[in-house]
């Protein structure tokens, strides 16, 4: 029998955590943890996202602080704005909403939050501390984050003698998600669109993370019978079956075909998708425990 993990319970347990953490901290040490979101311009997609991540802050207890900037904001402004919030105390945590208007550059943005803030885990700091094997003293980014914790569900803390391939080597994603389960002792290859024979890589995986953004690319036959098969993509696509003009949403594996063979698999939507936000607020939480000195909880 196959286990499809359900993201939602899994995540809705995490923010239990978070809550619970929260409310420790500031009955122990009389801190409140606090995320500042960052948003530029009007694109709706990152309205909605924004709005959701303000909103599970408010429920977890933290302070809450949106600041929405107009899409004519200069480089200049939005420096301002972070170098303002890294130098708030009752602020924890800093998140840039991505992509940011054309005009502005990202990368400076990012690598100008204090790493300790970084609760998105994109400073080279971050990356560096992961990549080094530090993983208790930086941030790690959420989304892949929130894939380990099915991981370790499913195989537990020490994952000796087994092998893992990630699809995608993306420094939001694939870099850290290999990182992640180097250190937890996998044998781990990252593989690539530059890969010789894909499908074989994949047949070797007894932990199989597809983050790619090709729609079902990953199919049955690519899968170890057994294996667990983490599927991040997030790929729209048509969905005549629904009505003229409909779409839906699939992950990077042809998610029917592949549910019969794996022993474990994460749908899409509902799988990893909700634990991005959960390991954000998680991240917010650790970050405001270490501001206190305070050894932070593992979620
Ligand atoms: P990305 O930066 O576009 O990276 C995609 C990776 O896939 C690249 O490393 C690329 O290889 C590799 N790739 C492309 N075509 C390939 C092929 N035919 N065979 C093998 N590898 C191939 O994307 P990302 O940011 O990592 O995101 C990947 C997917 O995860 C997207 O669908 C995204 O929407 C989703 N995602 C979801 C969440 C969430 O659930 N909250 C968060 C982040 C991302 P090269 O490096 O060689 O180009």
């Amino acid at each position: 029998m196959t286990t499809v993990i359900d993201g939602k319970k899994v995540a809705a347990s995490v923010i239990e955590s978070v809550k619970a953490a929260t409310r420790a901290l500031e009955t122990d040490a009389g801190v409140r943890a606090g995320l500042a979101v960052v948003i530029v311009g009007d694109d709706p997609a990152s309205h909605a996202y924004v709005s959701s991540k303000s909103k599970m802050a408010k429920e977890c207890g933290f302070l809450s602080v949106q600041h929405t900037l107009a899409e004519a904001t200069t480089q200049e402004e939005l420096a301002a704005l972070v170098a303002k919030l890294n130098a708030d105390p009752s602020i924890h945590g800093i998140l840039v909403q991505l992509p940011l208007p054309k005009h502005l550059n990202s990368e400076p943005i990012i690598q100008s939050i204090l790493p300790e803030k970084d609760v998105d885990g994109l400073h080279v700091v971050n990356a560096g501390k992961l990549a080094t094997g530090d993983l208790e003293g930086g941030l790690v980014s959420c989304t892949p984050a929130g894939a380990m914790v099915f991981v370790r569900q499913t195989h537990g803390d020490d994952l000796s003698g087994l092998n893992a391939v990630v699809i995608g080597r993306s420094n939001l994603f694939g870099k850290p998600m290999s990182a992640l389960l180097l250190a937890a002792n996998a044998t781990v290859t990252t593989a690539h669109s530059r890969t010789k024979d894909l499908a074989a890589v994949c047949r070797n995986a007894d932990i199989l993370v597809a983050a790619v953004g090709r729609p079902e690319m990953v199919k049955a036959d690519w899968v170890k019978p057994g294996a667990t098969v983490i599927d991040v993509g997030i790929n729209r696509v048509p969905a005549p079956e629904k009505g003229e003009g409909k779409s839906k949403l699939v992950g990077d594996v042809a998610f029917a075909g592949a549910a019969e063979v794996a022993g474990v698999i994460t749908p899409v939507p509902g799988g990893v998708g909700p634990m991005t936000i959960a390991m954000l607020m998680a991240n917010t939480v650790i970050a405001a425990y270490r501001k206190a000195g305070r050894k932070p909880p593992r979620f």
